[in-house]
C-alpha cells in the first residue's frame, strides 16, 4: 500500500485559544514495500505525522492517501476500519498497553476484535511467539510476570497478529538494553524482507536509520524538508547540521579516516561493517596506509 501526504498541515486544538500548529505543507511519499525512516529533532513533527498514518489524526489541511483511501481535510471519511487493520503501529513503550490475563489473550485481542475466528487468532499467536523468540510456555502466563524485553515482544506480537501490510515503528527500542535493541531491530528487518512489509521507522537513532532504511525523510520545524536515500541523507553532514542532526558514527569515523588519508573512500559507509570493507578494499588497491 503506497502512502502519500500531500500538502498536509495540522494544528492541535484548532480554533481554540490553545491552538498549536504542528505541521505545515508536508509532502511525503512512502512506497509500498520500502523501509522508510523518519528522523528529526524533538518537536519537529514526527509523532504528529505518525498519528496521521492510520488516521488517528486527520489533516487540518491537505490530503493523505493510504492505499485507495483518501483522507481530505474537512471531509468525512468512510471505511477507515479496513485500512487501520492493514497499518499496524508499534507505539513507544507498547507494553504499557498490555492488559489481558494471559499473553495468549492479549495477542488474540486485536484479531478477535476485527472478526478473525478464535482458532485463527490462536494459530497466529502461536506462530508469532515462536517468530519473536519467546518461550512457548509464555502464552499461558500473565504478561505482567514477564521481563521488560519479553513484554515488549508480546506487545509487538499483538500488532503483528493483525497481519498488517504496513508497520509503523515509533522508537521501538526505547528503554531496551543494547542487545535487546539490536535483536528487535533485526527482527523487524527480517519481517520487512521476508514478508515485504512496508516499514516506517520513527527514530532518534541515526545508526538505526542508516543501517536499516532505504529512504530517510527529515522533519524540521513541522515540515518534511528532505526525503532521499540513506546514502544521500547521511553523506551530507553540513545539511544534517542545518537540521540539528548528526551523521551516524560510521560516517563520522569515515570522515576522520578520509582526512588522515587525504582522499575520500569510494562510497558513504552507513555502518561500521561497510566502513571496514571499504578500508580493506582501499588497502588492497594500495591507497590506504592504515
Ligand atoms: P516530535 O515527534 O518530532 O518530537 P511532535 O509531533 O510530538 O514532534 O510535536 C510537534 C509540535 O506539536 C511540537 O511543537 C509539540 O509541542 C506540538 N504538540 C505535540 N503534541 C501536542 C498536543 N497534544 N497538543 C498541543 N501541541 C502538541
Amino acid at each position: 500500500m503506497d502512502i502519500e501526504l500531500q500538502q498536509v498541515g495540522y494544528a492541535y486544538a484548532k480554533g481554540t485559544p490553545f491552538e498549536k500548529r504542528a505541521l505545515y505543507d508536508v509532502n511525503l511519499t512512502i512506497q509500498s514495500g520500502s523501509y522508510q525512516a523518519i528522523i528529526g529533532h524533538t518537536g519537529s513533527g514526527k509523532s504528529t505525522v505518525l498519528q496521521h498514518l492510520n488516521a488517528l489524526l486527520k489533516p487540518s489541511e491537505g490530503t493523505i492517501k493510504l492505499g485507495d483511501l483518501s483522507i481530505e481535510a474537512g471531509k468525512k471519511v468512510k471505511h477507515i476500519r479496513p485500512v487501520r487493520q492493514k497499518i499496524g503501529i508499534v507505539f513507544q513503550f507498547p507494553e504499557h498497553q498490555l492488559f489481558e490475563e494471559t499473553v495468549l489473550k492479549d495477542i488474540m485481542f486485536g484479531p478477535l476484535n476485527f472478526g478473525v475466528s478464535a482458532t485463527e487468532a490462536e494459530r497466529r499467536a502461536r506462530v508469532l511467539v515462536e517468530q519473536l523468540r519467546l518461550p512457548a510456555d509464555v502464552l499461558e502466563k500473565s504478561p505482567f510476570d514477564l521481563s521488560g524485553g519479553q513484554m515488549r515482544r508480546v506487545a509487538i506480537a499483538g500488532v503483528l497478529a493483525m497481519e498488517p501490510s504496513v508497520l509503523v515503528l515509533d522508537e521501538p527500542t526505547a528503554g531496551l538494553d543494547p542487545r535487546g535493541r539490536q535483536e528487535i531491530m533485526e527482527l523487524f528487518h527480517q519481517l520487512h524482507k521476508e514478508k515485504g512489509l512496508t516499514t516506517i521507522l520513527v527514530t532518534h537513532s541515526m545508526e538505526d536509520a542508516a543501517r536499516y532504511s532505504d529512504q530517510v525523510a527529515i522533519m524540521h520545524e513541522g515540515t518534511c524538508v528532505l526525503n532521499a536515500s540513506a546514502e544521500d541523507v547521511f553523506g551530507n553532514e553540513e545539511r544534517l547540521a542545518r537540521y540539528r542532526l548528526e551523521a551516524p558514527r560510521a560516517v563520522q569515523f569515515q570522515r576522520k579516516i578520509e582526512s588522515l588519508l587525504g582522499h575520500s573512500l569510494s562510497k558513504v559507509c552507513l555502518t561500521e561493517e561497510m566502513l571496514a570493507i571499504e578500508i580493506a578494499l582501499a588497502r588492497q588497491k594500495g591507497r590506504a596506509q592504515l
